[in-house]
């Protein structure tokens, strides 16, 4: 069986999130969603909430399935016994930090490939800074997230 993980900080899950994670459910077996708890970070949804939201919106699809981990995603995707590692590239930005990141992951493991889905061309500008700051002021989200998103930020925010 092959098995991809999809990690990241989910914070919240967007539709450009969502497009990667379905895109992948169609080349792997099964697909984990691993939102990772970065103690550097300070997250507007809790892990759990943030995993509750996934595991909601994610519902429908039976190959894919939502987990957190701490820690180094390495660490993560030996325990699930995952082949490749999925990451979204959005622009130019992304690439140094993305390719960095797979050059380390490739020495901790050789084994686990890390495999980039381009981001869907509507999508490309979106991320979770964006939707998080669009909704503090009041703007409207709900071209860029799923419902069950936008009324949890507006529960956030009210
Ligand atoms: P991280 O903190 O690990 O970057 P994110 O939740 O921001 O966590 O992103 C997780 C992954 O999804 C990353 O590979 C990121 O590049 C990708 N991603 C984020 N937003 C989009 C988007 N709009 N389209 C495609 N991929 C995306």
């Amino acid at each position: 069986m092959r098995i991809a993980v999809y990690p990241g900080s989910f914070d919240p899950v967007t539709n450009g999130h969502l497009d990667i994670i379905l895109r992948a459910a169609e080349l792997f077996d099964r697909v984990i969603v691993a939102v990772s708890c970065n103690p550097k970070k300070k997250p507007l949804f809790t892990i759990e909430e943030r995993v509750e939201i996934l595991r909601e919106v994610l519902a429908p699809y039976k190959n894919v399935e939502v987990g957190s981990f701490e820690g180094l995603t390495v660490n993560f995707c030996r325990k699930v016994g995952a082949r490749a590692l999925i990451r979204g590239l959005r622009a130019i930005s992304d690439f140094e930090r993305e390719f960095q990141m797979a050059l380390t992951n490739k020495k901790l493991m050789p084994e686990l490939e890390t495999v980039f889905l381009m981001a869907k061309a509507e999508y490309s500008f979106l991320s979770s800074s964006m939707v998080k700051e669009l909704a503090y002021y009041g703007g409207c989200v709900d071209q860029f997230v799923p419902p069950l998103v936008e009324k949890k930020l507006r529960e956030k925010y009210r």
